[in-house]
């Protein structure tokens, strides 16, 4: 699944190879030469991960990264922040802020990707290409293919979306309206009601190869993806 990935560098150029090398990795880029249009860009739809340079005209990218970070709506969005300095003592306040990690410029473009894929694993694991696999059930982000016992499963795209954010948050419970949020997207008017036909559709075609039963419901809480019964 691709990831939205907005680039925030005042550098053209640099902005350019930024932007080239998260689309040839499979992502989305969104770009913001400035601090006030990430602003903007930010009211209307939340991104998978940050790039943040260090030095920003106006506000500094450090300042930027503590401002995200504590505000509610973007505290959760993982930060990686992009410097010209590599001192440990940059480094520190980097994380001290919140960044999740940091690439020194200039960065070559495998550790530039090899970074975003790891922060995105440890964040937002439905975002990489990794396969799945839970108790014979597979599903594998590159190809969009789901089997069960090596029986092939068809899914609409909402239930293969719904799959992989169970499968890669097993055992975890979830509310219709966090799933609302992270599978149909942020800010989108669905009813919760919809989370449930979605739900009976993927049961019914996990039932192909009796898989049906890992999707479970938690009375009063959710639905949560598990191979265990209790
Ligand atoms: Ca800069």
């Amino acid at each position: 699944m691709p990831a939205n990935i907005l680039v925030i560098e005042d550098e053209p150029a640099i902005q350019e190879l930024l932007a080239l090398n998260i689309t040839q990795a499979g992502h989305n880029a969104i770009r913001a030469l400035s601090v006030e249009i990430a602003q903007e860009l930010l009211r209307s739809t939340l991104p998978d991960l940050i790039l943040l340079d260090w030095m920003l005209p106006g506000m500094s990218g450090i300042e930027y990264a503590r401002r995200l970070k504590s505000d509610s709506q973007t505290k959760a969005i993982p930060i990686i922040m992009l410097t010209a300095r590599g001192d440990e003592y940059d480094k520190v306040r980097g994380l001290e802020v919140g960044a999740d990690d940091y690439v020194t410029k200039p960065f070559s473009p495998r550790e530039l990707n090899a970074r975003i894929k790891a922060v995105l694993r440890r964040r937002a694991p439905q975002m990489t290409d990794d396969p799945i696999e839970i108790a014979g059930l597979m599903l594998d982000p590159t190809t969009h293919r789901v089997t069960g016992n090596s029986t092939n499963i068809d899914l609409g795209p909402t239930e293969f979306r719904l799959l992989h954010f169970f499968m890669s948050n097993a055992e975890r419970v979830h509310t219709r309206s966090q799933l609302l949020d992270k599978v149909w997207g942020d800010r989108v008017f669905v009813e919760d009601r919809t989370v449930d036909v979605h739900i009976r559709r993927l049961r019914n075609a996990l039932a192909v190869s009796n898989h049906q039963d890992l999707i479970q419901t938690v009375r009063g809480s959710g639905y949560r993806l598990s191979a265990k019964n209790d």
